[in-house]
């Protein structure tokens, strides 16, 4: 038998599900042993494919808007990217049993927008168009009283109602160096305009940020564990890029990896996005082991104890 080749892999961390996916996947499921099937879910739970097939064969239905939804009792969960103001409107309308499974920190951030609406600024969102995320952030406020900028150039075609009243608030899971640029440009350009202290990027992207940039000038590719319409894990395969690593893929599965584009590796980086679980990041590990004579090692930036309590309506006495 021809001897395998020796690999190292160095395992980010942390990496993997946040507090925020925790408690969406939790409440879903939590929601299926208390009320049983079926639970509905509007969007995605989490940007994870393989998440969202293991909650639909427990009784989830996905549904992609509330009026997909049929008249029922049955509970309907909202996603952990948050909803436009809208959305729970609609359900009460309709005396539909809506659970909010938005993650504390997107809501943090629309609550911060409303109160700058409600001081008269008009608000900056800098985001990607087309995320759940920014679709639920710009409908906190009515139309108009919200503008999303993407990129530099974004900044410089901004033509805002009122230039001395301004605020902006940024989407959780964008890149950290990206959004401080745009930040800065915006501030240099409103030097009035009110934000958060730092962005409002979360720990959970700030920390596998941090975690993928000391690992990628240190191996010759790195791996990302996670959905292609993850906008966290997008980021992170940029952030390995930009620190300096010669190949990088995001891979849902080991039958995504492009083992030819690997080429002669020696050291390998692993990382998982927010909505990626830790027994897909095992698989990754076990094809490599199928190939490779792997040795493993943790490359640990921080410690993460963050906790989310489940929604209201499914903690112990309020469920019963
Ligand atoms: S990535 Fe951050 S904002 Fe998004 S669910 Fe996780 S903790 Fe919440």
């Amino acid at each position: 038998m021809v001897p395998k080749p020796p690999l190292k892999i160095l395992l980010c961390a942390p990496r993997g599900f946040c507090a925020g996916v925790v408690r969406a996947v939790d409440a879903v499921e939590r929601a299926l042993a208390l009320y049983g099937p079926p639970v509905y879910v509007r969007h995605e739970i989490v940007h994870n494919r393989y998440v969202v097939e293991s909650l639909r064969r427990k009784g989830a239905v996905f549904v992609r808007e509330l009026e997909d939804v049929p008249g029922t009792s049955a509970p309907v969960i909202f996603s952990a990217h948050g909803v436009p103001k809208a959305v729970p409107e609609a359900a009460a309308a309709r005396r539909l049993f809506a659970i909010d499974a938005t993650c504390p920190l997107v809501t943090k951030v629309h609550r911060e927008a409303e109160i700058h609406f409600k001081r008269g600024r008009h608000v900056i969102l800098v985001g990607h168009a087309g995320h759940p995320e920014v679709a639920g952030t710009m409908g906190q406020l009515p139309a108009g009283a919200i503008s999303l900028i993407e990129t530099l150039e974004d900044v410089a075609r901004l033509a805002p109602p009122d230039a001395a009243s301004l605020a902006y608030v940024t989407q959780t899971t964008l890149s950290v160096d990206d959004t401080r640029e745009i930040v800065d440009v915006l501030r240099a350009r409103f030097p009035v305009i009110v934000g958060p202290h730092k962005e409002d990027i979360c720990y959970a992207t700030t920390n596998r940020q941090e975690a993928v940039k000391r690992v990628a000038p240190m191996v010759d590719a790195l791996l990302v564990v996670g959905s292609p319409n993850s906008s966290n894990s997008q980021r992170l395969r940029e952030v390995a890029e930009r620190a300096g690593c010669p190949v990088t893929q995001l891979v849902l599965r080991d039958e995504d990896i492009d083992w030819t584009a690997l080429g002669d590796i020696r050291t390998l980086g692993l990382t998982a996005g927010a909505s990626a679980p830790e027994d897909l990041v095992e698989e990754i590990i076990d094809a490599f082991a199928r190939r490779y004579e792997v040795v493993v090692e943790q490359v640990s930036i921080a410690t993460e104890d963050m906790f989310f309590p489940l929604p209201r309506e499914l903690r112990g006495e309020a469920a019963e």
